[in-house]
């Protein structure tokens, strides 16, 4: 029996998640109970009337943080309090089962790589916060997130699109996601691979425009074309 990973996501626009979750091979691990998505609107934990979950930066400047308060209260409420994870590094405990592993998503983080992502994979539980404004207040990265990831050198509107991203890359590597005849293990960046890039594809017509698919791989022999697309690896 597989059993699913659990990603809880955090986040002020929940309505954005739509589309990537309810599409093709995502959509398909859901239903099939392989991946449990839960969307939380940080709304929810909001202060006031307004329902307030960003302020005006100490030491003044342009835009908003989100603040230390509102989020832990959300963080406390949908994954346990810090304690559990300080409480099991100090005795010394190698497993992370069943502990949920919080990530901020942050330009200035650790930049996804496949490597990471595998090691991501292994987790049962993730919570994603995604922040927006000019980000979140420091004391909430500091105390409560087990890593900060980019997912590349620029900068987003928001963390909802690196959650999207990384739900995605996660979920190729969870057993049984990926259909027959598909394996993340055989990709680009894989081990297997070497973590170079993958060697190019073909399919019919023999020959579009002109332009021929290499003799190699229509001849059918398959010594010589695992030898060919190894030497094609980059
Ligand atoms: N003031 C921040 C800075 O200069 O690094 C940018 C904040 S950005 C407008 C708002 C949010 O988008 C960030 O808090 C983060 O969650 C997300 N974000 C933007 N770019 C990202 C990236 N490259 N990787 C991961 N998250 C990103």
């Amino acid at each position: 029996m597989l059993s699913a990973m659990r990603i809880d996501v955090l986040t002020l626009f929940p309505a954005m998640f739509k589309g990537p979750l309810t599409e093709s091979i995502l959509a398909r691990a859901i239903d099939r109970k392989l991946l449990n998505v839960k969307l939380h609107d940080l709304r929810k934990w909001g202060l006031g009337k307004y329902k307030q979950v960003d302020d005006s930066p100490y030491g003044g400047g342009a835009g908003m943080v989100m603040r230390a308060d509102v989020l832990v209260k959300a963080l406390e409420e949908v994954g346990g309090s810090p304690a559990t994870k300080w409480r099991i590094r100090r005795r010394g405990h190698e497993s992370d089962r069943g502990k949920p592993y919080r990530i901020y998503f942050s330009p200035s983080g650790k930049k996804l790589t496949q490597s990471r992502v595998e090691r991501l994979a292994r987790k049962d539980h993730l919570i994603l916060l995604c922040g927006r404004y000019e980000g979140v207040d420091q004391r909430v990265i500091d105390g409560w997130m087990d890593d900060e990831i980019s997912i590349g050198d620029y900068v987003l509107t928001g963390g909802e699109l690196p959650a999207m991203v990384l739900i995605d890359v996660v979920a190729r590597q969870i057993p049984g996601v990926l259909g027959k005849g598909e394996s993340a293990s055989e990709d680009s960046f894989s081990k297997s691979f070497k973590r170079k890039k993958e060697y190019p594809h073909y399919t019919r017509p023999e020959e579009f425009r002109g332009m021929r698919a290499p003799d190699v791989l229509l001849g059918g022999h398959h010594k010589k074309i695992e030898e060919w697309r190894k030497k094609q690896l980059r």
